[in-house]
Formats: structure tokens, C-alpha cells, sequence
């Protein structure tokens, strides 16, 4: 098994191992892997941070996790390091300030081992919308990692990197989890601040860790988790340690299923996985109960109307004139923004800013987006009745497996059904995560699904970890390429 944030932080708090050696080795495992995990490695900026992470140990100012190594999803600004946002349109973009996950990395001392791959702007299910190329899922090179933080979880399941960030509009750090295996919480909206994270839907996007264990997602969400004036929605709340409830036995929790989400909808292999994780929660101490989301069934639909049209918003900013590309010809001004924006966007950025625009515009706002709001407030109406009677929900992540690269490029609407676990989560801005319980069809890991009320995020993780003491499915190392 490849080290855990934890196991890494004993052994450089005893001074078994340094910084500097931590993140030369990384590097050299992400300058040899093959995944395309990463779209920028600069070995000269990580030594730097380690030395820097050495020097406040040596100076007796280390935390907990200072010298941890990680790969920082290339979504997170940070001061000199090339950010893309998998992008073409920003593919010489150089960062001139810090977001708050990467200030608040450095004050914790993480070290930056590279610049993770992702779907492009983060639109995607499964890292095959990247303008720097498709991500390889270390399990089986032939599959995708998910999306859209799919470099991050590749590197972290292929033993890289013992953590990395990634951000979770419609599913993107549970996904990604589930496909490699390994361990990812998206945190309830407002707890990590949004402020130079590059804006995809605002109402929805929200960043969070990716590691191997529960424990280590813990330990990182301390160092990213926070109030932030810079961030308008950021929560003004006490600060919590994660790691906290992590031992606190699950007696007498009451893990909610949702009528129909191990019906028809989910694939025999996945579905057999889930249960094994529900009978051991159940073996622990927790109780199985129904419950019902009648309104779930309308989540994709209404996520896939709100998210382009934040979307469409938001990346209007792009235009060729501040930063970015620029188109090298033009006749005028209204002819260098079409062609900039033509050249600098992928197709699916593309498609998603069309269907933004249009359920924007005056005679269709009422019919699709004024909709897709009112779904919206159902959707968490929804859970906010399940939560009465049940403590966390549980389910599968995706209904499937991670599926074959190419398989889906051809039909946007298959590859956005794969969302129909995860969108809604966002839409209510609860927190939840992935938890590997098992593999299915061609040996692929599952993840197990844990959504929370708000702020529960302690007792998802305390879930998660006592899951963990009890399997080992967390504990598997991928036999494919690194
Ligand atoms: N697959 C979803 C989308 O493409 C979610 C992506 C995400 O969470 N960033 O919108």
C-alpha cells in the first residue's frame, strides 16, 4: 500500500523523512508516470516548497501536515504557477495571487508536487474534456478516471501523491473517488472558500480534499476549511477539527437509502459493492432505513439548466482583452472576441455556454431556469425531510463503473446521466463523499456515497473511517501503470 498522509506526517514529525525527500520522490514518480495525471510539473517551485516546509520544522513551527506532499487540481490560482483550468483559453495564464485553498495549503506547509489534469473549466464526468489530453484511471488504462478531478484522483489512487484538491460542482471530487478508489468529501457550501478558484457555477462549486483514507481527507479539510471575508458566501463559523468524531462508534446511526437508488438505475456489480458497505455499516451498529427523494428524478435535469447558466456567466470574462487567449487575427473588436472565444474553448465549454445563454434569455428564463430554481428548492426540501428520519444517506456514487475512454465523447446527455447521485447534493449545497466498498466488472473499484445534513461533514468522515478499520477494499493498490 502506497503511504497515507498520516503515516507520511509520523514519519516526518519522528524525522524518519524530510520534506525535501518526499517531494523529490513524487516528482520523480509524476515526471515517470504515463497517466497524464498532470499538466504542469515545475520541479523547481515544488523544492522550493519543501525546503520552505523544512525550514519552519527545523524552526519549530510545523502543524500536522507540514511537508505533505499533493497535487493541487489545476483549478486553485496560485502565485507563479501556470493555471489552466484545463483550458486552452488560459493555457499561458500565469497566476498572480494565491486563491485561499492554496494561501491556506502554504500556511499548513503542504508542498505542491504539480498541477493536477482536469476536465476544462470542470465541465465533464470524466477527464476526456481536458485541452492537455484524456486522463489514464491507474486501475485500467483503457478507462477513465472520472471527472472532473480526474488527475487528482489518478495520482492519488496511483500512489503519486498521498492527497490532492479537487472541486465538486455536479459530483466532480465523489466521481473521480469512486472510479480510482480512493477516498474524496465535498464539504457543505461555504465552508471552503471559493476565492481564486476558477469560477465554473458558483451556487454549486465547492473545493475539497481527495486522499486514500477517510482519516487523511480529515486531516486536510483542517487546513482548507474556514471562514474567508474574500469569498461573499463564505460561512462565518467556529473553526472544527474534522479528525474530531473520527473513533466515535456508529451504534444506533440510522443510514438512510433512497427508495429506487438500487433499482434498475445502477448496474448489478455496483449495486452488490453498496451493499456490502451498507451490511458492514449495518454490522457496526447502524440501522438501514427507507426514505424517499421524490424530487431526485429532476436533479440532472435542473443541474444541467443552472450549471451552464452560471456557467455562461461566469465565462464571459474571457474575452481576449484582460487575459487569456487571443486570437492572432481579427477584423474588430466584436470579431476578436468570437474568434478568441472560438480558438480558446473546447466543445463541451462551448456547448454548455449555448444551453447557458439560451435558458437565460428573456422568453425562456420562466420555462427553464425559474423551473429549474423551483426544483432546486425541492430537491433540498426533499432531503431536509429525510434528515428527520435518518442521520446520513447512503447509495452508490455513479451507476457504473468507471467506463471505457471514447466510450461516451459521442453522447453528452449519456456521459451528464451518469451525474444522477451526485448533481442533487450540489443543487441542496450538502456536504458528502466517496468511500471505496468494493470493486465490480473488470476488477474497478466502488465507492460508497455518504450525504450528510449541513455541517455533518465530521460525521461523514466518521462513517467513512469506521468503515475503513473494518475493510481493506481503501487499502488496494491499482496493478496499471503508475
Ligand atoms: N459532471 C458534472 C458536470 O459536468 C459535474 C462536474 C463538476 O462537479 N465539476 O457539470
Amino acid at each position: 500500500m502506497s503511504a497515507t498522509v498520516a503515516s507520511l506526517a509520523a514519519d516526518l514529525a519522528a524525522g524518519k523523512a524530510s520534506a525535501l525527500e518526499l517531494a523529490t520522490d513524487a516528482l520523480a514518480r509524476a515526471q515517470a508516470s504515463t497517466l497524464n495525471a498532470f499538466i504542469t510539473l515545475d520541479a523547481e517551485r515544488t523544492l522550493a516548497e519543501a525546503r520552505a516546509a523544512d525550514a519552519s520544522r527545523a524552526a519549530g513551527k510545523a502543524g500536522p501536515i507540514t511537508g505533505i506532499p499533493f497535487a493541487q487540481k489545476d483549478i486553485f490560482c496560485a502565485e507563479g504557477w501556470r493555471t489552466t483550468a484545463g483550458s486552452k483559453m488560459l493555457g499561458d495564464f500565469i497566476a498572480p495571487y494565491d486563491a485561499t485553498v492554496v494561501a491556506r495549503g502554504k500556511t499548513a506547509g503542504l508542498v505542491t508536487i504539480g498541477r493536477a489534469n482536469m476536465d476544462e473549466f470542470a465541465m465533464g464526468s470524466s477527464n476526456e474534456n481536458s485541452a492537455f489530453g484524456a486522463v489514464k484511471n491507474p486501475w485500467d488504462t483503457t478507462r477513465v478516471p472520472g471527472g472532473s478531478s480526474g488527475g487528482s484522483a489518478a495520482a492519488v489512487a496511483a500512489g503519486i501523491v498521498p492527497a490532492a484538491t479537487g472541486t465538486d460542482t455536479g459530483g466532480s471530487i465523489r466521481q473521480p473517488a469512486s472510479f480510482c478508489g480512493i477516498t474524496g468529501i465535498k464539504p457543505t457550501y461555504g465552508v471552503v472558500s471559493r476565492y481564486g478558484m476558477i469560477a465554473y457555477a458558483s451556487s454549486l462549486d465547492q473545493g475539497g480534499p481527495m486522499a486514500r483514507t477517510a482519516q487523511d481527507c480529515a486531516l486536510l479539510l483542517n487546513a482548507m476549511a474556514g471562514f474567508d471575508e474574500r469569498d461573499a458566501t463564505s460561512l462565518q463559523r467556529e473553526p472544527e477539527d474534522y479528525t474530531r468524531d473520527l473513533e466515535k462508534p456508529l451504534d444506533g446511526l440510522r443510514v438512510g437509502v433512497p427508495r429506487g437508488w438500487l433499482g434498475d438505475g445502477v448496474s448489478a456489480d455496483v449495486r452488490a459493492a453498496v451493499e456490502s458497505g451498507l451490511a458492514q455499516l449495518e454490522k457496526l451498529g447502524a440501522k438501514r432505513v427507507e426514505i424517499d427523494l421524490p424530487y431526485s428524478q429532476y436533479a440532472i435535469a435542473a443541474y444541467y439548466v443552472i450549471a451552464p447558466a452560471e456557467a455562461s456567466s461566469n465565462l464571459s470574462r474571457y474575452d481576449g482583452v484582460r487575459y487569456g487567449h487571443r486570437a492572432a487575427e481579427y477584423k474588430d473588436l466584436a470579431d476578436m472576441y468570437a474568434k478568441s472565444r472560438a480558438e480558446g474553448f473546447g466543445p463541451e465549454v462551448r456547448r454548455r455556454i449555448l444551453v447557458g445563454t439560451y435558458v437565460l434569455s428573456a422568453g425562456y428564463y420562466d420555462a427553464y431556469y425559474l423551473k429549474a430554481q423551483q426544483v432546486r428548492r425541492k430537491v433540498a426540501e426533499d432531503f431536509a425531510a429525510a434528515f428527520k428520519v435518518c442521520d446520513v444517506i447512503a447509495g452508490p456514487v455513479a451507476p457504473t463503473v468507471a467506463y471505457k475512454l471514447g466510450e461516451k465523447t459521442a453522447d453528452p446527455v449519456q456521459m451528464y446521466l451518469g451525474d444522477v447521485y451526485t448533481t442533487l447534493v450540489n443543487l441542496a449545497g450538502l456536504p458528502a463523499l466517496s468511500a471505496p466498498c468494493g470493486f465490480g466488472e473488470g476488477g474497478m473499484p466502488v465507492g460508497l456515497h455518504l450525504v450528510g445534513n449541513y455541517f455533518a461533514e465530521a460525521r461523514l468522515l466518521n462513517v467513512a473511517h469506521r468503515l475503513q478499520q473494518v475493510t481493506d477494499h481503501h487499502l488496494k493498490a491499482p496493478g496499471g501503470a503508475a
